[in-house]
Order: C-alpha cells, then structure tokens, then sequence
C-alpha cells in the first residue's frame, strides 16, 4: 500500500488481490493457445462457480452489466414490459432494462441495509410488470423470501443483481440460487475478479440453454453458423476465466477477510457508532453479507464535505449510489426518501481485502480526526 511515487501511505478503496496462482493459470491458459472464449478453463470456472452458489447452470459472459441484460432477454423482457428494481444500485442495473427496450420501475430501499424494500414493491406491480430485478447491495443479501413470495403471487420473475455479493448468505443459503437468474460481475473492485467479467446462474435447464444461444451470435451449438436468432457476443475469454478459476479457489478468505475489516471499523469507530455519529449497514439475522464495502452513514455531516480532506491525507473514499431521481432520463416516479437521504450522508471507507488491522486504525484516525476536527 505504500506508493513509489509518493512519500504517504495511500488507501485504495478495494484493490484486486492478485497471487502466484493466478499468474500460474493465466500463463498456462495464454501457453496453450486457447485466448479466446474456447478453452477449458471457461467451463472449468462455470462448473466451479455455479457449484460454489448452489447453482445447477453457469453461462459465463464478458461482464457483470451483460450478465443483467441477457437474463432479462432469455426471460423475455422487451418493449412494453416493466422490470422493477431498486431505486439505489449501480447504474447498469437500470440500464439494462432499458437495453432491453423495457421500463425500469423504482422501488425505494429499506432503511438499515438499503436492500429493496418487500413492502413498497406490491404497489408498483402492473399489468404490464415482468421481473423484479433485487440488488443485494454492497454484499448485503435482499429479503429473497419476501421478494420470491411476491414474484409467485403475481406471477413475475426474478433477476438478483448479485455483482457485489459473492458468497453472501439469505437464510443460511448462497445468493445466487434464489430467483431465475442470478447475475454477478467480476470487475476488477468486485470481491473475486477476473479483470472484466460475469456469470448468469440459474438452474433451469431451458434458461440456461437459451443464455448460451443468445451470448454466442445466437448460433445453434449443434449446426456451426446456423443463427436461429439474432444474438450477441458477450462471451467470456479463457484467459479471463483462468483468473476466475484461480480467484475462487480463494473467495471464502476474501468473503471472511472482508467481513473481518468491516468488523475492525465497527470496533475502531465505536464511539462514533454509540453516540449515532455514524451508522454501518446494518446486517439482519437471517442474513451473512459479503460485506463487498465497508458502508457507513453520517449523522450530521455530507459525503461530500469529508471527501476531499480525507483524500489528501490518503484515504480513498466512495460516495453511495446516486438515487434514480437524480438522473431525469429515467423518469423515477414517485418518493424514494431512504435512497435519497443515504446518498446524501453515506460514505465508503477503504475496502481492499489486503488491507492490515493497523491500516484499519490508521484509517479511522485519519477519519475522526477529519469528521471531528475538519482536517
Ligand atoms: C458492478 C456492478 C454491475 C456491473 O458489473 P460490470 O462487470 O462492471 O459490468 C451491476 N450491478 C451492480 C450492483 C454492480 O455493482
């Protein structure tokens, strides 16, 4: 962590966590010859990967973002249709409906862990509803019960968003074998990366089958350069998947170290947390985050008066999400008080899984001092 070109000690936010064992499959996966997306490394790491979530099927494709829109397309969502989804996420999730041709509909989050929130989804189900799209956001797994419940009664499907939350728990389970499609990203900040990346697990058989049709050119896998459909190319390299591979023989540590650095904050800020300066993302009983960041909120102070202080005393910060509001060409109708105010007031500390305790307490002096003191 300490940078050549400067004499402080400089804090990334998440760094990836690159081994001997990954440079050992990726240098024999570009030995071999097989760069592209054919190569035994790619259905090495669906199989591994989907076995790891308790997935029957695993299509790996190029990203996190493509993973989202060719689930929603496989389930069918076009023009006309609605997908509901959270009213705080990372902007692919909203963008990918509207790839689809679709409409994204807001929900506003839970206030405590900021996942969607069950009660206010009944009221935004229309005639025209497809999928409700769930975002366990940073690492904090969704009320899937709740969320699948609904999606039954109504008839819907569900999509989890799981780009952040790689091994995180709902009721003792993995995310990832909860809805129809599960969708995760291996970019580079993710928990486990494979530089860009990402995986659709489902364990529907005719699903999984038709993700593999329509992120291969759409060309039938039994008559080469047949095109029954007009697909894409959103395929996942052996290259790439050879760092998959290597990441996820580790991703238990990782879910464990970044629960364990969320925890030295939670211990270091305890005095801010008693007196309800600051809030860490509550994590609920029946669920085990991947704690994917180390999100917090701030009583009385804006993400945006610390940021530029603490980053000059080497403390790289992320604002929250902001909420759909915020953007006017994805018309978010209607009230969404808790994704609105927590993009006021939250803020994410250094997160890198290589991060020590003593970076920790370091970190959270410099932060005290700063929220306390103002420098
Ligand atoms: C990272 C992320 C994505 C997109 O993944 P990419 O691999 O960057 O395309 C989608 N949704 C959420 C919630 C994310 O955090």
């Amino acid at each position: 962590m300490f940078r050549k070109d400067s004499k402080k000690e400089v804090y990334p936010i998440a760094e990836p966590v690159i081994g001997k064992k990954e440079i050992a499959y990726v240098m024999d996966a570009v030995k071999s010859g097989w760069v592209s997306s054919a190569g035994p490394y790619v259905k090495e790491f669906e199989e591994k990967f989907s076995t790891f979530c308790n997935a029957t099927y695993g299509v790996s494709v190029s990203n996190g973002t493509v993973a989202l829109h060719l689930a929603l397309m496989a389930l069918g969502v076009g023009s006309g249709d609605e997908v509901i989804v959270p009213a705080s996420t990372f902007v692919a999730t909203w963008n990918t409906v509207i790839h689809c041709g679709a409409t994204p509909v807001f929900v506003d989050v839970e206030s405590g862990y900021w996942g969607m929130d069950p009660a206010k989804i009944e009221e935004k189900i229309t005639p025209k509803t497809k999928v409700i799209m769930p975002v366990h956001l940073y690492g904090h797994p969704c009320d899937m019960d709740a969320i699948v419940s609904l999606a039954k009664k109504h008839n819907l499907f569900v999509v989890e968003d799981a780009a952040e939350a790689h091994g995180a728990m709902y009721q003792g389970k993995r995310v990832g074998s909860l809805s129809d499609v599960a969708c995760f990203s291996f970019f580079g900040n993710k928990i486990m990366t494979t530089g860009e990346g990402g995986m659709c697990l489902t364990s529907d058989a005719k699903l999984a089958e038709k993700m593999n049709l329509l992120k291969n050119h759409g060309m039938d896998p039994n008559k080469k350069y047949w095109h029954p459909v007009v697909g894409y190319n959103y395929r996942l390299t052996n290259l790439q998947a050879a760092l998959g591979v290597a990441q996820l023989e580790q991703v238990e540590t990782f879910v464990e170290k970044k629960r364990q650095i969320v925890a030295w904050y939670k211990e270091e800020l305890r005095d801010l947390v008693t007196e309800g300066r600051v809030i860490f993302q509550e994590e609920k009983s029946w669920a085990t985050s991947a704690c994917w960041m180390a999100a917090l909120l701030l009583k009385d102070a804006t993400y945006d008066s610390l940021k530029d202080a603490l980053r000059e005393r080497g403390v790289q910060t992320r604002p929250f999400f902001y909420p759909a509001t915020a953007f006017p060409y994805y018309h978010a109708v209607g009230d969404f008080p808790v994704a609105e105010d927590i993009s006021k007031r939250g803020i994410i500390l250094p997160s890198s899984i290589n991060l020590t305790k003593t970076s920790v307490k370091k970190i959270c002096q410099i932060f005290k001092e700063v929220l306390l003191h103002g420098k």
